[in-house]
């Protein structure tokens, strides 16, 4: 069995996560902390998407800031109205640091606004249609935008206000605005997931094939569940611009209502976060013929070899000579730099806690400084984020997943288009090619290292007592209180104030900042001198 650098087993470090549970609770917890002991075909389970306990604190967020905070929260000529009270909205305002580039001329940008009805105590009694109607009429009268979108939180969904019916009154009324809704309450899931599937059946529904117009460029993808966090949909978009390959739409960092409404027109769809989109790269194959591939542009070799897996589809030679003369000219410099900051961090340690497709991410850029993970999980993900997509069959359908609205999408009876026929998809796929494929976390991590589903406040801190990572990652509410454990803390959902980290210069950034992040001296001087040498001491005179 393998043993931790502490040396504890990680049945050891399992059961002291556990050990202060009661025991119902620690039996459910059981379930969502994993031993790695993946070898090849073998995949243990891992449970994942549930409730997280009353009483503990999670990481995660809910339902609407998966759908308003997350999806649509990076696109900037959409006008985002939250309809309900004002915290919803203000925290679900430009928190994940998505930039976008509005510098063409004429280009809309309303994501520096935060559009709230700010529902107060007698829009809950008597109800809040009209003043979202009367919201929807204002902001439509000042910016006269291509679109309005309209997401619930939780008093809407309890009072009933029925925000489909004012959306569709609206856009008949308007004529040249597309007024749509989204039930995205955010009780209505186990954590924000729920909210990027609701967020992508509405876009899909309302959005999607609007713009017929054929778009430029050779070899057309879109780019699904990539944000411009810290600016990292820019990098990419520089290095396929330099290959020729056009990024037809992003979903959604840096992009706009004509992307969404366009998506139909490109060729191949690329997958960087599996969770939050893999529904619409689905009803986009079934409904148009676009096959869907994953990608990851987080780590400089992932990076080559998601280019080198764009060039293999389109299987033009001019493309595939162009990607290979990019990546010769784009690494020396990133492995100049890799080499230099590996001198500092080979064999240090970090865990992962973000999201659903970050925390396996960044571990390649991780292993490119010689870094391990030595634990890692997701916020929010189900079980084919860890596992890989063969075990979706098995997935349960539970109340809360029944809740969510699976579209029922049909081949378009005059777009589908299949992009490749099924000889060209044979052959691809006898080179090694995947499609609709994604083998999840848990094969990439070592053997021994632990899986924690949903960790929560007392877990991560137990975790960084155990086994003292040399970095921690995670989101906001986690920062300060590993900070205060003396273990750097970078913040992977908003990157801080750093970026960007996807691509070739963002993995140099990234380099750059944990080799400054975890050789740093100030993490020894958490404790205050008088803390571990006091000076002075005193007794109760009754002693
Ligand atoms: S849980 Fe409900 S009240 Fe809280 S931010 Fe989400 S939608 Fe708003």
């Amino acid at each position: 069995m393998a043993t931790t650098k502490n040396g504890l087993a990680p049945t050891e470090v399992k059961e002291e996560l556990l050990r202060k549970y009661p025991p119902k609770v620690a039996r459910k917890r059981a379930k969502q902390i994993m031993i790695n002991e993946a070898q090849q075909a073998e995949t243990p389970e891992i449970t994942a998407n549930v409730r997280t306990i009353p009483g503990i604190i999670t990481m995660r967020g809910c339902t609407y800031a998966g759908c308003k905070g997350v999806i649509l929260g990076p696109t900037r000529d959409i006008v985002n109205i939250t309809h309900g009270p004002i915290g919803c909205g203000f925290y679900s305002w430009l928190t994940r640091r998505n930039q976008t580039d509005a510098s063409a001329p004429g280009a809309e940008n309303y994501m520096t606004y935060c559009f709230s009805t700010d529902m107060q105590d007698q829009d809950i009694i008597f109800g809040g249609e009209k003043k979202l109607e009367a919201a929807i009429e204002e902001a439509y009268e000042i910016f006269h935008p291509k679109a309005i979108a309209i997401f619930a939180t939780c008093p809407v969904g309890l009072i009933g206000d029925d925000i489909h019916a004012v959306a569709r009154k609206m856009k008949a009324k308007f004529g040249d605005c597309n007024v749509f809704a989204f039930s995205c309450e955010g009780y209505k899931g186990v954590s924000q997931s729920a909210g990027h599937h609701i967020a992508n059946n509405q876009i899909f529904r309302h959005v999607v094939g609007e713009n017929d117009a054929d778009k430029p460029g050779e070899y057309r993808i879109n780019l699904l569940g990539e944000y411009n966090i810290g600016g990292d949909g820019f990098e990419i978009d520089r290095i396929l611009k330099k290959c020729g390959i056009t990024n037809n739409a992003t979903f959604s960092g840096n992009s706009t209502y004509d992307q969404f409404a366009s998506a139909h027109k490109a060729d191949l769809n690329a997958v960087m976060c599996h969770r939050s989109i893999n529904y619409v790269a689905d009803m986009l194959e079934t409904k148009y013929g676009i096959p869907w591939i994953k990608v990851n542009f987080i780590g400089a070799a992932s990076t080559a070899k998601s280019l080198r897996k764009i060039a293999q589809y389109f299987g033009d030679r001019s493309l595939i000579d162009r990607v290979e003369e990019v990546i010769a000219e784009e690494m020396p410099a990133v492995e100049a730099v890799a080499a230099d900051v590996r001198t500092r961090t080979e064999g240090k340690t970090a865990m992962l806690f973000v999201g659903g497709s970050r925390a396996h991410h960044y571990q390649d850029l991780f292993a490119e400084m010689g870094m391990q993970t030595i634990s890692a999980g997701y916020e929010f993900a189900h079980r084919d984020d860890y596992e890989g997509r063969h075990v979706i069959p098995e997935l349960k359908v539970d109340a809360d997943s029944r809740n969510i609205e699976e579209l029922e999408v049909e081949a378009d009876p005059t777009r589908f288009a299949p992009r490749k026929s099924p000889e060209e998809l044979k052959k691809l796929e006898e080179a090694g090619f995947k499609f609709k494929h994604y083998d999840g976390l848990v094969p990439d991590m070592d053997k021994g290292t632990l899986v924690v589903d949903d960790l929560n406040q007392y877990e991560a801190e137990k975790l960084v007592e155990l086994l003292r990572p040399d970095i921690f990652c995670a989101g906001i509410k986690e920062k300060f209180s590993i900070q205060k454990l003396g273990i750097p803390m970078k913040q992977l959902h908003s990157y801080d104030s750093g970026g960007p980290y996807a691509g070739f210069q963002g993995a140099v950034n990234f380099y750059k900042e944990i080799d400054r992040l975890v050789n740093s001296k100030v993490w020894g001087y958490m404790k205050a001198p008088w803390q571990e040498h006091p000076e002075l001491s005193a007794a109760y005179v009754w002693e």
